[in-house]
């Protein structure tokens, strides 16, 4: 297999467990290059554990992840997380930091320094200001600081970009500008991203492939056109008929 076939990310039989709870129970996968993954599903069904497993923010309790073909277990942590970009679920910027500091952090960790100029080039890649740079995270909306989160999390020029419940907290306008954004720079940069949400219409509008979780398993593995066509079962339908109720009722409304 050559450098370019390889599945950036596979899972071999993954499990996790937090005591009795198994919140990981057997998952086996691979992720194609170039992919947009949105992993769904119910709070607790573990799809933060499974995408944590990838950066090793958690370890796993037995199984294999692999990366670009090599167990993530036998990498060096500093380099592995080097190749991958991830955003957290509640930003997490170093509030005592600028937004220039916080999107250097990874580079300096590695012992780079980012030229101001880069700086300035992952703004604008993410649509903000390059005049923000000295700016401190607390001077920012909640929607400029994810987009501050997203431009940190491109900086080591990651060729998989992790994101867990990125856009949670924002409001659906920003919300769904900033989903946008990332879909086209996930296919600008030529990257991989996978994608937890517990909001299947953004699965539906962002991803190509939608993982349903429940209870630590894949419960369904489907385009989200197959999914509006009725596949996955049970669980995945019933996340599905949300956003189509919603859609029918507004174009009653608009009748
Ligand atoms: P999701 O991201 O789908 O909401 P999680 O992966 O966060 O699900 O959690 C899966 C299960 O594992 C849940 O039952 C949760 O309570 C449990 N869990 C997650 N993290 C921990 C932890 N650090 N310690 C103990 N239990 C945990």
């Amino acid at each position: 297999m050559n450098h370019a076939q390889q599945a950036p990310l596979e899972f071999r039989d993954l499990r996790k467990r937090y005591g009795a709870t198994p919140a990981v129970a057997g998952i086996s996968l691979a992720i194609a290059p170039g992919a947009f993954v949105a992993l769904v599903g119910a709070s607790g069904s573990g799809k933060s554990t499974l995408l944590k497993t990838v950066n090793r923010l958690v370890e796993p309790s037995g199984g294999t992840v692999l990366f670009e073909g090599a167990d993530v277990a036998g990498l060096p942590l500093a380099a592995l997380r080097r190749r991958i970009g991830y955003v957290f679920q509640s930003v997490g910027l170093f509030p005592h930091m600028s937004v220039a500091e916080n999107i250097a952090i990874g580079p300096r960790l590695v012992g780079e320094r980012l030229p101001a100029s880069r700086i300035a080039e992952l703004l604008e890649l993410v649509d903000l200001d390059p005049a923000m740079a000295p700016r401190m995270p607390d001077e920012l909306s909640g929607g400029q600081r994810q987009r501050v989160g997203v431009a940190r999390a491109l900086a080591s020029e990651p060729q998989l970009l992790l994101m867990d419940e990125p856009f949670g907290a924002l409001d659906p306008v920003t919300r769904d500008a900033l989903g946008q954004r990332v879909r086209k720079l996930h296919a600008e940069l030529g990257l991989t991203t996978v994608m937890v949400t517990h909001d299947m219409a953004e699965a539906l509008l962002l991803a190509d492939r939608i993982l349903v979780m429940d209870g630590g398993r894949i419960v369904a593995d489907e385009t989200p056109h197959a999914l509006l066509d009725g596949a996955g079962g049970e669980i995945a339908q019933a996340l599905v008929s949300v956003p189509r109720g919603q859609a029918d009722r507004l174009a009653e409304l608009a009748r």
